[in-house]
């Protein structure tokens, strides 16, 4: 239900017009208020207008809490975002269109691309068709892309432009500095900018760790949404992930199946099998949900239309203590890339 304050006039079309925004919502009749009303004056109102719990509910969401029923988290930045998405990491040309393609079609609403992927292009052409076809509408769908050290972050202003002109969907859900660079600082502060400007909604970074954090958070203005960094069941980021998550921000993972040359140890270990039986699911699912009850959103990355199904399948177990302990206890610091 929007709300509306004004200087002297009316609420005039706004009515009709946010209605024609956002079809699907649920519309209630507004009311303005004239300026130095009380806030008792308005409670009366809003109770009068018997709104169901199951309505307002948004209003109790806390920022980083992981929403199970949705399947989302709320950003510090104010939007939600998927907890579980794909990752296109190496997927090109039609494979990548066709992956994205696919995952929309199976209810994934979280796309994670860069502009060193190299696929940008093919991924928003994947999204433009699903509008097209009805599949979804534009804010659906979390997009994610990245400017990468050296060139990009020195001429950040022409990076950036580039990812949205490639992506060519509008506006870009979050810009992710992909590592840390002597111009991070200043191509973060370029991003803040398109923030502002409206063609991006969430600032994060990725490969960011304590010792990053602590020197680059004081100097910048929007606190980053979302900290993107390796962590699988070999290499977890104990220490990390909770400095990360105390100051609201919100953890994502990558290679979360430990990475292509390394997802068939994983997927084979002792542990994850056995836990993977025990629930009647896969081990990549185990590992997958492993990482959502510890607050680590999920991007796995597949071409393969069953993967990417089953990779959804993430909502119908519920791992024990004692299982999240014996995944816990597979960590033995074994980073799987060099950043
Ligand atoms: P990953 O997700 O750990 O593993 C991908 C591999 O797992 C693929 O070979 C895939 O093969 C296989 N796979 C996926 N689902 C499976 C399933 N259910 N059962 C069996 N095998 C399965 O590695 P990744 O894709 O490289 O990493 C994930 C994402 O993280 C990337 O795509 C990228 O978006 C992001 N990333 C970010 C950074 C960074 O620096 N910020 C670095 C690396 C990656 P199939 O195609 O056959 O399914």
């Amino acid at each position: 239900m929007p709300f509306c304050t004004s200087h002297s006039s009316g609420i005039g079309s706004s009515d009709t017009n946010l209605h024609s925004l956002a079809p699907k919502a649920n519309w209630l009749g507004g009311k303005r208020f004239a300026s130095g009303t009380s806030k008792s004056e308005m409670e009366t109102w809003l109770n009068g207008l018997d709104i169901k719990q199951s309505q307002t509910a948004d209003s109790a969401k806390q920022v980083g809490v992981f929403d199970f029923q949705t399947k989302t988290v709320l950003l510090n930045s104010g939007y939600e975002m998927p907890i579980n998405g794909l990752g296109t990491y190496s997927l090109h040309g039609d494979v990548c269109a066709s992956s994205v393609k696919s995952a929309l079609k199976n209810g994934v609403r979280l796309i994670d691309t860069a502009s060193a992927y190299g696929n940008e292009e093919e991924v928003g052409q994947a999204i433009r068709e699903a509008i097209n076809e009805g599949i979804i509408e534009r804010e659906d769908v979390f997009v994610i892309t990245k400017i990468y050290p050296g060139s990009e972050m020195a001429n950040p202003e022409a990076a950036i432009q580039a990812c949205l002109d490639r992506l060519d969907i509008d506006y870009v859900d979050m810009m992710l500095l992909h590592h840390p660079d002597r111009n991070d600082v200043k191509a973060y502060k370029a991003i803040e900018q398109f923030v502002r400007d409206g063609k991006i909604r969430s600032i994060g970074l990725s490969n960011w760790y304590v010792e990053e954090l602590e020197s680059f958070l004081p100097q910048v203005t929007i606190t980053p949404a979302l900290v993107q960094n390796e962590i699988h069941p070999y290499y977890q980021e104990n220490d990390v992930i909770p400095f990360i998550q105390e100051k609201g921000i919100v953890v994502q993972g990558w290679y979360p199946l430990g990475g292509r040359g390394h997802t068939a140890e994983l997927l084979n270990d002792n542990t994850i099998s056995c836990i993977a039986r025990m629930h009647g699911v896969s081990s990549a699912q185990v590992i997958l949900r492993w990482n959502l009850q510890k607050g680590v959103v999920v991007i796995p990355g597949s071409s393969n239309p069953d993967h990417i199904k089953e990779n959804t399948e993430l909502y119908h177990f519920i791992l024990t203590d004692n299982e999240m302990n014996r995944i816990n206890a597979l960590d033995r610091n074994e980073k799987h890339d060099w950043y």
